[in-house]
């Protein structure tokens, strides 16, 4: 899967370097090519923002440097355009695995006061909020996104059951996970755990998830 990102702080996609997406990345499953776009302005004094028509605080991104990285990225329009935005449809589980199929998409990160609503209309096909709060970048949306992408990549993860048991694969929130030792500040782990009672251990997970997400998670429920 390639992704590739505009930004004016590419240095932050290094932090991606770590774990698992950093295995991924030094496998070549996945390739993230973060981009400045401050490099692409054209200008004089390398500006990439400007106050907004009509007044109000803070800066807007202009539309040129954004306009021209996109175009250089992707000149061909063969990527999915992502623009992370607290404006867009709500990141989900669901939207992940449709995004992770992709080949190529595009991550279009703002800044300031958000970017010129032109370049929006022009060069984007989706605006992705990573939930209902203002964060002052698009570039930690944006490793959320490439993080919860990448998980679905072939051969990312040890294993493919990790994708498919686990919140959300199947509607629900996951069981609670136990391991070694048996005891810990007094707590034991369920005995059901240990009985090697496949059908068991099924039936008492199944019982925790409902529960849990009966409790949290409510909406999950309905319609099932
Ligand atoms: N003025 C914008 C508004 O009220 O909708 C907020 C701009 S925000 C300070 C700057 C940038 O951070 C946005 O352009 C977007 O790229 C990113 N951003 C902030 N919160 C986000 C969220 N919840 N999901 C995705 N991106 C977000």
């Amino acid at each position: 899967m390639r992704i590739d990102v505009a930004t004016i702080f590419p240095e932050m996609f290094d932090c991606l370097k770590s774990g698992v997406i950093g295995k991924a990345l030094d496998k070549g499953l996945v390739t993230v090519n973060a981009v400045n776009i401050r490099d692409y302005t054209l200008d004089k004094h390398g500006k990439c923002d400007d106050t907004p028509f009509g007044g109000g605080a803070g800066m807007v991104m202009t539309p040129q440097p954004i306009h021209d990285a996109i175009h250089a990225l992707d000149p061909n329009r063969n990527a999915l355009r992502i623009y992370m935005s607290p404006k867009g449809k709500t990141l989900d589980q669901a939207a992940v695995i449709r995004l992770a199929r992709r080949e190529h998409i595009l991550i279009l990160c703002g800044n300031y006061e958000g970017v010129d609503q032109r370049v929006i209309d022009e060069d984007i096909d989706e605006e992705i909020s990573i939930g209902d709060y203002v964060l002052t970048g698009g570039e930690l949306p944006a490793m959320v996104l490439i993080n919860a992408c990448a998980r679905y990549v072939k051969g990312v993860l040890g294993s493919e059951q990790s994708t498919q048991e686990e919140s959300f694969s199947d509607g629900l929130l996951e069981y609670p996970q136990y391991t070694r030792p048996r005891e810990y500040l007094g707590r034991q782990v369920p005995e059901v755990l240990l009985s090697g009672d496949h059908a068991a251990i099924a039936a008492w997970r199944r019982e925790k998830q409902l529960q849990i997400t009966r409790e949290r998670r409510p909406d999950l429920l309905e319609g099932k």
